[in-house]
């Protein structure tokens, strides 16, 4: 995808650190995030992808440096620019007891929106997304698939301008993948801007025109996934393991299987 022309930053972290208890989990993060980008944030599990995205959105309120977000410091309002904003969660598990009719028309009325108006608007992309047959089911008897669905439209009702996914995939069916992608594709070429987060590259590899890698809590990457492939061969799953070192999966699966051979007792049956 062509650069950008004019560079609006409208996410902004400067020297972010952040500890749970003793442990570093964070350290030194700074990122300029530019309207219109879609960013991929990359990194094994626990390398603190979910971490920064809950302090982006006001749900971790302990860390040291600072956040911008729209141009102002999410700590002077912590209110506004949660109206501009959409969050699919990494684990969402409230709600179960409610419809899915219930739960969005809520989130919509949190939004500010009318009744009449979030309920319509819900219910089509409930049928949008192949889901309308369980508008007034309740969400606990949903397919893990289904609530992640009921989930990702409760984040775009309020037609956000940036949009947080933290592996918001999970569950979802192939075919409903390459849906979310081409909307997710439409939504960057109307302007907005999207924070991918995963530990999974395959659809980040296709999707974003930057892929931020995080390992052990640091930046490990930044740049395109051209930049990123001039600097080194192979997928970005490659690219990954040599930046996070973790390339060692066959020894790992060959140290494992000569184990459980040792001992066992061979009767010579
Ligand atoms: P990721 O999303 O990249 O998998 P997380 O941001 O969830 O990683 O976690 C980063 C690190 O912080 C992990 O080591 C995790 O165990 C730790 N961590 C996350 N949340 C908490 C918490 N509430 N209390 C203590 N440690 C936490
Ligand atoms: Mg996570």
């Amino acid at each position: 995808m062509k650069r950008r022309e004019i560079m609006e930053s409208i996410i902004s972290i400067r020297n972010l650190n952040k500890s749970f208890g003793s442990k570093r989990v964070l350290k030194d993060i700074n990122l300029e995030i530019n309207k219109g980008e879609i960013i991929g944030y990359i990194g094994p599990n626990g390398a603190g992808k979910s971490t920064t995205v809950k302090i982006m959105l006001g749900l971790l309120e302990e860390y040291e440096g600072e956040i911008e977000i729209f141009g102002k410091n999410i700590k002077d309002d912590p209110v506004k620019y949660k109206k501009r904003i959409g969050y699919v969660p990494e684990t969402a598990d409230i709600y179960d007891n409610l419809t899915a009719r219930e739960y969005l028309t809520f989130i919509g009325e949190l939004y500010g929106m009318e009744y009449e108006e979030v309920d319509k608007k819900a219910e089509e992309l409930m049928e949008l997304f192949d889901i309308r047959e369980v508008y007034d089911g309740r969400i606990n008897s949903f397919s893990k698939g289904m609530k992640q669905k009921v989930i990702i439209i409760s984040s775009l009702l309020n037609d956000p301008d940036i949009l947080f996914l933290d592996e918001p995939l999970s569950g979802i069916d192939a075919n409903s993948v390459m849906v979310i992608k081409e909307v997710l594709s439409e939504l960057v070429k109307q302007g907005k801007t999207i924070f991918y987060s995963s530990h999974i590259m395959e659809v980040v590899e296709k999707l974003s025109d930057r892929i931020i890698l995080l390992a052990d809590g640091k930046i490990v990457a930044d740049g395109s996934m051209e930049d990123l492939k001039s600097q080194l061969e192979g997928s970005l799953e490659s690219i990954f393991n040599q930046l996070t070192g973790f390339n060692e999966h066959s020894k790992i699966a060959q140290g494992i299987v000569s184990t459980i051979k040792r001992g066992a007792v061979d009767e010579g049956l």
